[in-house]
């Protein structure tokens, strides 16, 4: 039963993000809360699954089976999602079963879950591998890795509308610009997409720059058509993905007003602040920053 899924449009809130060096450097910027949009279906995740959803509904599936690690995000909201709305999900996993916060979660909201190894989940991109799982879950809808691709992209150009629904309230007439972090890319080419070139969207990669992002956010604006697009990614990956430093726990735990996790929001943020620092943005600039989530994941690594 995909159908309840696709008929829940939350709306993320837009909230202003008081911070002494922005009020310092004259910058402003806005949280689009994606981390809140409910109680466990939360972050980006959510908004890239919906077009998935909608495919997995109109081949005629009752659920939907997909891949990531022993703490995704991914599979956290896609395992919440239904249970929530009640369609059955299958998760195949990176390496061997491991006991993590996530992991019980998965298992509590009722996803059924299958180890790959390590050498089986470097397959995932193997042309035919969904072949085998198809044939033993006929009823299963196939989701890439943390819903990646156009379909993916698409459901994340819903963020540009709710930020211009909700500047009004915040006394802003305009925006300058979009800053979030990057996984695959695939939520800022969303936001690239729905902005169609008329505002800049910052990316600050949480993964080191051989991890493809530009080639595979390229890949979804020319797939969706569109030229020029408006985008720049910069490095905050502070030598590899999940790598936390004392610098960057130490921003985290001091930027009080806001809830962050190191893998992503986090680094995102901090890269902000060096770059305000640096003068990038003249004053008066207004920013809108993702807040994309991965609050849960942050549980396994504290
Ligand atoms: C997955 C994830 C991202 C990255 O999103 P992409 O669309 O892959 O770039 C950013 N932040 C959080 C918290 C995530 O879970």
């Amino acid at each position: 039963m995909l159908l309840p899924a696709l008929d829940w449009h939350p709306q993320p809130r837009l909230e202003p993000l008081p911070l002494d060096w922005l009020a310092l450097a004259g910058v402003e910027v806005a949280v689009l809360r994606l981390d809140q949009i409910d109680p466990l279906i939360s972050g980006n995740k959510w908004f890239k699954l919906v077009h998935h959803l909608r495919a997995a509904q109109e081949a005629g599936a009752e659920g939907v089976m997909s891949l990531g690690g022993a703490y995704s995000n991914h599979l956290h909201a896609l395992a919440a999602a239904g249970k929530r709305f009640g369609f059955p999900t299958l998760g195949l996993l990176r390496g061997h079963p491991m006991d993590t916060p996530t992991v019980r979660d998965l298992n509590a909201f009722g996803m059924q879950l299958h180890w790959l190894g390590y050498g089986g989940y470097r397959e995932r991109h193997a042309a035919d591998f969904w072949g085998p799982w198809q044939a033993r879950y006929p009823q299963l809808y196939p989701v890439p890795e943390g819903g990646s691709g156009l379909a993916g992209a698409q459901g994340c150009m819903a963020w540009v509308a709710s930020v211009r629904e909700q500047l009004a309230r915040l006394g802003w007439a305009d925006y300058h610009g979009w800053w979030l972090a990057c996984g695959t890319g695939t939520s800022l080419a969303g936001l690239v997409l729905a902005e169609a070139g008329e505002r800049p969207v910052y990316g600050v990669l949480a993964v080191p720059e051989d991890h493809g992002v530009a080639s595979q956010v390229e890949r979804i604006v020319t797939a969706a058509g569109l030229t020029p697009a408006r985008y720049e990614l910069l490095d905050g990956s502070r030598g590899g993905f999940a790598r936390v430093d004392a610098q960057l726990s130490d921003f985290i735990s001091t930027t009080g007003v806001i809830e962050l996790e190191p893998l992503y929001t986090g680094k995102a943020l901090m890269l902000l602040k060096a770059q305000i620092e640096a003068g990038r943005f003249a004053r008066g600039t207004r920013l809108i920053f993702v807040h994309t989530g991965g609050l849960q994941g942050r549980r396994g690594l504290e």
